[in-house]
């Protein structure tokens, strides 16, 4: 296997157009387990961790985003400022596994891989972020829900890197949360993000059909029902709960039953309603 190493993104898509079956690595911590297993076998590895530009991040004042780049672990996300800014993403970084995987793992990696199951997925989902990808023949930026494509599928090209996500900077509360079989180390069951932009709300849900889902109609009942979405009453909280959950399409699967999966994402949906953050 050979281990080649940009220094910047620049670098790195020369090397991808050059060597287009080569397969790019972060922190490791998905395709390194892929790879243990013998699940993938890469000829050659792009290795993203000495491009300091990933790990960059920055806000813009006129559009009122944050844009972090895709090399940026957890540890850099879940406190600070950045948790200040987008505390959905940072409470959903909070969740991935163990502190040594948040030491290494990133948001690139999430997008990378684009389980059903990534933490921060359903943040991205529920404020609409911007994927943005880089190849030696330009930029592009892609919104999420044209990203993530089925389960384990997205719409990046193979000579392309995932350079940075811009999220919107909002003042109005959002909140993450996930059911797992344990409180830590887990890979969720059922996740959400629950969200008010532009005093809309807006509801994502992870691990309950075959990519993030958005809960249409709950978001619509709530935004019709809700005089204060700053105050829901228990009743309108329950009833955007119960239709979020006909609205979710799990599956049985290894860690999961389907009708678990639907109950936690409707009990999901209704605290944060009621809680947000
Ligand atoms: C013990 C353990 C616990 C875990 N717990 C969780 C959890 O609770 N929640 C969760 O969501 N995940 C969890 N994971 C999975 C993993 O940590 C995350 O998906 C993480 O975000 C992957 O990031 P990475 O940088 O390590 O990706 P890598 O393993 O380096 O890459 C993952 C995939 O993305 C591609 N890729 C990476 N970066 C880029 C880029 N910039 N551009 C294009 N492609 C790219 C790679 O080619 C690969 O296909 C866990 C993993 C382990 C081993």
């Amino acid at each position: 296997m050979s281990v080649l190493i940009p220094h910047s993104i620049l670098e790195a898509s020369e090397i991808l157009a050059q060597h287009p079956a080569a397969t790019i690595l972060n922190g490791g911590t998905d395709l390194m387990v892929e790879v243990n297993f013998n699940h993938r076998r890469p000829d050659s590895i792009v290795l993203l961790r000495n491009i300091a530009e990933l790990r960059d991040w920055s806000t813009d004042a006129a559009s009122g985003t944050i844009t972090i780049g895709a090399g940026l672990p957890y540890a850099a996300i879940e406190k600070g400022e950045i948790a200040r800014l987008v505390p959905a993403l940072a409470q959903a970084a909070r969740t991935v596994g163990s502190p040594q995987i948040r030491a290494a793992g990133t948001m690139g990696g999430n997008l990378g891989t684009c389980s059903p199951a990534g933490d921060t997925l359903p943040v991205l989902s529920a404020l609409e972020a911007i994927v943005h990808l880089q190849s030696i023949e330009g930029a592009r930026s892609v919104p999420f829900a044209d990203f993530m494509v089925g389960p384990k599928r997205n719409s990046r090209q193979p000579n392309e890197v995932i350079t940075a996500v811009t999220l919107p900077i909002t003042e109005q509360r959002q909140g993450y949360s996930k059911v797992g079989v344990r409180n830590a180390m887990v890979i969720s069951v059922a996740s959400a993000c629950f969200a008010i932009v532009n005093d809309t709300p807006r509801f994502a849900m992870g691990s309950v059909g075959p990519t993030i889902l958005r809960a249409r109609e709950a978001e619509a009942y709530l935004a019709s029902a809700a005089s204060n979405l700053n105050d829901i009453t228990e009743e309108i909280a329950h009833e955007f709960g119960r239709i979020a959950a006909s609205e979710s399409r799990p599956i049985d699967d290894h860690r999961s039953t389907a009708t678990y999966r639907k109950h936690a994402i409707g009990v999901l949906a209704t605290r944060l309603a009621l809680k947000g953050i």
